[in-house]
């Protein structure tokens, strides 16, 4: 299966991408399923920023895209990122209902001071830091009804090394232990590979980890936002992982 379950196209802020182009391109390098998943981000920060893009015409333009390439062998899923989600319950729920997403992914962006994790970073993170990101991370998957938990360990993609977190153990049992109980997939996200970390996220111990509890539902993400981040390390993407460990839960 040769798959990526995390591409921003056009109704992102942050891509210019046309769903369309990369559908085309999908099918050209033999995807056999793509996920295009727009940024949903509710926090008042954003809001005023960025504002909320035309969530419907977005669905509509992907049940379209979706019915000219039936019959096609891509299989093609509207989706949506949605940012900090277990700080805007219970709007985004409500937001959500009114739309029709086949696959809905949670991810944290900012931290409880404003810091956001997802941009380059002034400083790193202190130690208190980190484990306030995690602790966002557990109430996501905990009260949120998302399918997958994506890029888990965000900050440290502008990281030169793996930074302590130790003091996290603990929560990171307590995220998987609740994924697996509510049917979570865990993303293992490549971006990594083209910032300075140079590694996926999250890395092969915390993969080990979630499998030790139960864990057996994974997406896969390039996390691309321009047409040249799409594909381009798969081909670096270690043979355990593409060859038949993907599977997400079941879309709408
Ligand atoms: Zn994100
Ligand atoms: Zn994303």
């Amino acid at each position: 299966m040769k798959v990526d379950y995390h591409i921003h196209a056009e109704y992102s802020y942050d891509s210019k991408l046309k769903a369309e182009d990369l559908i085309n391109k999908a099918i050209s390098l033999r995807y056999d399923s793509i996920a295009v998943t727009e940024h949903l981000d509710l926090l008042p920060n954003e809001l005023t920023r960025f504002g909320l893009p035309p969530f419907s015409k977005y669905t509509v333009q992907m049940r379209s895209l979706q019915a000219i390439h039936a019959s096609s062998p891509l299989g093609i899923i509207c989706g949506v990122e949605v940012g900090d989600y277990q700080r805007v319950l219970p709007f985004a729920s409500e937001f959500l209902a009114q739309l029709d997403f086949d696959l809905i992914l949670g991810a944290v962006h900012f931290l409880s001071d404003h810091t956001n994790v997802a941009v380059p970073l002034r400083n790193p993170l202190t130690p208190a830091q980190i484990l306030d990101y995690y602790r966002h991370n557990l109430a996501l998957v905990s009260n949120c009804d998302i399918q997958v938990l994506a890029h888990l360990g965000v900050y440290k993609r502008y990281y030169a090394q793996t930074p302590d977190e130790s003091h996290c153990e603990g929560i990171f049992a307590d995220i998987f232990q609740t994924m697996i109980e509510r049917g979570i997939a865990l993303e293992i996200n490549f971006s990594g590979l083209r910032k300075p970390y140079g590694k996926m996220l999250p890395e092969p111990d915390q993969i080990d980890l979630y499998r030790s509890l139960g864990g057996t539902l994974f997406s896969l993400g390039s996390d691309a936002h321009q047409m040249q981040d799409f594909d381009a390390l798969y081909p670096e993407l270690p043979d355990w992982l593409v060859s038949g460990l993907i599977r997400l839960p079941r879309t709408t």
